[in-house]
């Protein structure tokens, strides 16, 4: 039987070669190799602040998993899907954008204006959003 701490650092090991290989932004994001601004993080997700606001305020969570699209989630993503929209509420509370309002949007596919390969939940707030969106 392997020690537990020895299957922790295999599986450490595996998974940072799984995101170096894949050389996703949001990968290197959530693995500090990139510097930005984090607001959050735990085990399963990271909250940062956009590069390229739309909003006084606008943040991206994104799951640690690689996830491509919203289409490329499994059954297996069910609780960390619901976890992430749980931290969108919790990083609008202490932004202070809870009472005024908010939105979280994950953009799927070209059409839809996905730009990041990579599963994320924009919030933005801070300003009147309109409806419908562009
Ligand atoms: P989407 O168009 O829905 O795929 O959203 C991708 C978002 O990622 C855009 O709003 C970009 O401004 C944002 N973005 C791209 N690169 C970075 C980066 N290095 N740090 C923070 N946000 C980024
Ligand atoms: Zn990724």
């Amino acid at each position: 039987m392997i020690p537990f701490f020895i299957q922790k650092v295999f599986y450490y090991t595996w998974w940072k070669g799984k995101m170096k290989m894949c050389g996703c932004l949001f990968c290197k994001i959530a693995a500090h190799e990139i510097p930005t601004s984090i607001l959050y993080e735990d085990d399963q997700c990271v909250v940062f602040e956009d590069i390229n606001p739309q909003a006084p305020v606008h943040l991206l969570a994104i799951p640690k998993k690689h996830i491509t699209s919203l289409n490329d989630a499994c059954d297996e993503d069910r609780d960390m899907l619901g976890h992430l929209l749980g931290v969108a509420a919790r990083v609008a509370k202490e932004k202070k954008i809870d009472g005024s309002g908010y939105r979280t949007v994950i953009n799927t596919n070209a059409e839809a204006g996905q730009t990041v390969f990579h599963l994320h939940v924009h919030i933005l707030g801070g300003r009147i959003l309109n409806w419908p969106p562009g």
